[in-house]
């Protein structure tokens, strides 16, 4: 018997947590609808971007860039020079003296649309004789136009740095199409494709997509919604840049160094020499993912932008060093939902578990448990996908994370509630529940002036029905019976358990003559279910005997008397044979 009540027990649990866990599921599903909603509208773009840039941060820097020096106008140059822009005559002796040094192409970071004498034939005669010095224009908003000379040779390239909406650089534009189908060619992409040609490593058009393949490295473009990015302008081929780091990654010597010949030894020998300006004044300074909560003082001179992007594509195609990558959309709602639902998994086994109840487990344990636990190894996983060359959103998973978790201990806490007046075994409202909806319409029909009516039902002779047929068959009777009544009632009414193998009804605004049809309904019904009870001395089948009571006069001054008069009508319904319902006088 014991055994069979336990069994039961467990198979009711089980019900119990299925349920949970299905609910669960949903709340899983709708948390996630939420944040990817919410990631979508874009309030999370600045998060995820700024964890991009923590994470940029937080990486462990790698060696210098060999194949690149950057040939730095700084601030004490500009002292030393004593002039700006610097002369067509300077800038001639500068480009003469790299070029010596035989590097493989060189970079001139610095507009030189208009003269600027003394000098000027002098670095026309250059630029004429240099076929590996390429300039710069300015192609997007502002425009800047390029040297007449180099662009009469076609050695120009764009000098556009693409900027997010907080004014960082974190993407490379590698190319843009203009009006007449001719593709230009950013000053990093121009310099590291020549570089490469040396090499033999051509761009190659992969398929019929807009992928193209560089020696090692594959090249996706930027679409507007890559990694936490939502709507950016995705307009050309650009890049998220993977940053080689800032001006320490890169060799480096001093304009006026190279000026008076002071260059060491096969510096730039079949090099990638950019040139350009890293002075304070010159202002070509932007913020990247390394300036951190904006320091100016950490801003990267333009020209270091663009070695990064060179160093990336060299990297890329060389030595196959990652691109960051992203997942297409759907596999990044994916990773939302998934995250969602293991937090949500956690915090139904905390909360369905034996512990959370016996040890009384704190609301600041539980949210350890199932927020930061979750949350830390989101993080964390994040950057190691970041370490490995991809990005993932990470802000939109923990918002959906958070928020399902406390949606499900909120959800588990209604349902403990919820349990706590329901009947464990006939799945009916309890004692408790009961004596709350009593009180509760007792003043209500006070209020209103309406009598309120109560059925007491006691099943006949279940003693010996248990004795018969077994307490496990008791049980099973007793569910039969919970439903036969509640089925019976209006949908006002209330039925509950009242203990052991008694029931009772309250019907709200019931006249004594509503609850008695409703007593005979109830009686009839149950009668008419044939539950065999071959030792009840009343009936064949399982039968009830019902007291009812009414607050039609008033005497009856509070709901103890009420329940007692139901109790004294169905005792005399019992002593004048059962299978019967009485009302009280
Ligand atoms: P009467 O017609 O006078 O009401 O006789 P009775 O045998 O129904 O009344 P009594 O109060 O003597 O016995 C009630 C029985 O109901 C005793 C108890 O074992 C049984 N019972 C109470 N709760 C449960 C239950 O949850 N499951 C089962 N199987 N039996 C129960
Ligand atoms: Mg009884
Ligand atoms: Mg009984």
């Amino acid at each position: 018997m014991i055994e069979a009540k336990s069994k039961f027990l467990i198979k009711f649990s089980l019900k119990n947590n299925l349920k949970e866990l299905r609910n669960i599921l949903g709340i899983t599903g709708c948390v996630s609808a939420l944040a990817i909603a919410l990631s979508y509208a874009g309030i999370f773009q600045a998060l995820e971007l700024s964890v991009l840039d923590r994470w940029f941060r937080l990486r462990p820097s790698e060696p210098k860039d060999q194949r690149i020096v950057v040939v730095t106008i700084s601030e004490s140059d500009l002292n030393h020079l004593r002039q700006w822009p610097i002369s067509d005559e300077v800038l001639s002796k500068v480009i003469t003296n790299i070029s010596q040094q035989k590097p493989r192409v060189i970079g001139l970071d610095i507009y030189r649309d208009l003269p600027v004498k003394p000098g000027t034939p002098k670095l026309d005669e250059v630029f004429g004789s240099t076929p590996n010095l390429i300039g710069v224009e300015k192609a997007i908003d502002d425009i800047v136009k390029p040297s007449p000379i180099l662009e009469e040779k076609g050695q120009v390239a764009l000098a556009d740095l693409v900027l997010d909406s907080d004014n960082t650089v974190r993407r490379g534009l590698l190319s843009i199409q203009v009006d007449n189908d001719q593709v230009k060619l950013g000053l990093a992409t121009r310099l590291a494709l020549m570089y490469l040609a040396a090499e033999d490593i051509a761009l190659q058009t992969v398929g019929n997509t807009v992928r193209r393949s560089l020696g090692k490295a594959l090249f996706v473009p930027f679409s507007g919604n890559d990694g936490g990015y939502i709507r950016a302008d995705s307009g050309g081929f650009q890049v998220l840049l993977n940053f080689r780091g800032t001006e320490t990654s890169f060799q480096q010597i001093s304009v006026v160094d190279v000026l008076n010949g002071k260059i060491p030894e096969d510096l730039m020998r079949d090099r990638l020499v950019l040139i350009g300006s890293t002075a304070q004044s010159l202002n070509d300074l932007f913020a990247t993912p390394y300036s951190g909560d904006l320091n100016r003082s950490k801003y990267l001179p333009g020209v270091y932008v663009h070695a990064n992007l060179a160093s990336q594509i060299l990297g890329a195609a060389l030595d196959g060093r990652t691109l960051i990558k992203v997942i297409n959309e759907p596999l990044e709602w994916l990773w939302v939902v998934a995250w969602t639902g293991v937090a949500s998994a956690i915090s139904f086994l905390v909360l369905s578990s034996d512990a959370f109840d016996k040890h009384n487990l704190s609301l600041a344990k539980l949210t350890v448990i199932c927020v930061i636990v979750p949350g830390v190894t989101l993080l964390s996983s994040g950057y190691l996908l970041f370490l490995s060359g991809w990005w993932l959103p990470v802000i939109t998973p923990l918002f959906s994370l958070v928020c399902s978790t406390v949606a499900a201990s909120n959800y588990h806490q209604q349902a403990q509630k919820k349990l706590a007046f329901i009947d464990g075994l006939t799945q009916i409202p309890n004692r408790r529940f009961f004596d709350q909806f009593l009180a509760q319409h007792w003043s209500e029909s006070k209020r209103k002036k309406q009598s309120l009516s109560i059925i007491l039902c006691d099943v006949d002779h279940f003693k010996k029905y248990n004795d018969t047929y077994g307490h496990q068959a008791g049980d099973v009777c007793l569910q039969q019976v919970a439903k036969s009544i509640s089925q019976n009632v209006r949908s006002q009414d209330l039925a509950a358990r009242y203990g052991g193998e008694e029931f009772v009804v309250v019907l709200p605004n019931a006249t004594p003559e509503i609850a008695m049809m409703i007593a005979q309904r109830i009686c009839n019904h149950l009668r008419g279910l044939q539950i065999p009870h071959s030792s009840s001395q009343a009936s064949e089948y399982v039968s009830l005997s019902c007291g009812v009571a009414s607050t039609n006069n008033n005497l009856v001054s509070s709901p103890e008397y009420l329940i007692a008069n139901a109790d004294h009508a169905l005792y005399l319904a019992k002593e004048q044979g059962r299978d019967r319902f009485i009302l009280a006088d």
